[in-house]
């Protein structure tokens, strides 16, 4: 069947790169098509686990042998378990060649790996821009961090950063909310 639809702009692939590209381009009124080749994850209906705690799964949150075979490289992120496995890919049914050694963590759904990121939300400094010139590895960033902090600064205004100006230059601050309490643990180091 064909349609006559028409679009200014195809994003394809809807995680925060995609996902952002299309709120500009729709905000700046073009009309936009987002292509997502991974399953449609609905808000709350589809987080089963999210209120679950560890010993409600089957094994403590643990996965099996089986699993982690199926998932042989996604299983070796850090936070890979039964609480968060429906966002990886299964590497038996995704596989890729691997030239040299490279893990590719992967999320095929809406969001892409957004479901599954660890929230911090840094800067990257001078340190990271100069690092190649100065170690003589790859290309040299086209970028250094003048450039790129206005747009930390519109992004972090509307996701919204939780953070506490630190002054260290290497590690710079932000468009902050409030930083989060320390926890006790925390205060008492
Ligand atoms: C466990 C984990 C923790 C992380 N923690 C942090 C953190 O704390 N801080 C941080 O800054 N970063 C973190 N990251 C990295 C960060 O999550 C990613 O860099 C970021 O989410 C990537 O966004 P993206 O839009 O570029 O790619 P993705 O989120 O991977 O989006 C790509 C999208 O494209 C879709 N797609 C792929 N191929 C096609 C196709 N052919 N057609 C249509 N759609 C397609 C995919 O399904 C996916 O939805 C973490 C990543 C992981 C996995």
């Amino acid at each position: 069947m064909t349609t006559d639809h028409k679009y200014d702009a195809i994003v394809v692939g809807s995680g925060i790169t995609g996902g952002w590209a299309a709120k500009e381009l729709t905000e700046k009124g073009l009309t936009t098509l987002v292509l997502e080749r991974g399953r449609e994850v609905k808000h709350v209906q589809d987080y089963p686990t999210a209120l679950m705690a560890p010993w409600q799964f089957e094994h403590r949150g643990h996965t099996t042998r089986e699993e982690r075979e199926e998932y042989f490289i996604q299983s070796t992120k850090y936070n890979f378990d039964a609480s968060s496995k429906h966002f990886f890919v299964s590497d038996q049914e995704h596989p890729y060649v691997q030239e040299k050694p490279f893990l590719w963590f992967r999320g095929y759904q809406t969001g892409g790996r957004s479901l599954l990121w660890g929230r911090g939300a840094y800067r990257f400094s001078d340190l990271e821009f100069e690092a190649n010139l100065k170690d003589g590895v790859g290309s040299d960033w086209p970028i250094r961090y003048k450039d790129i902090a206005p747009w930390y600064d519109y992004v972090e205004k509307f996701i919204g950063v939780a953070g506490s100006i630190e002054n260290i230059w290497q590690f710079p601050d932000g468009q902050f909310l409030p930083p989060f309490d320390l926890n006790h643990a925390e205060k008492s180091r």
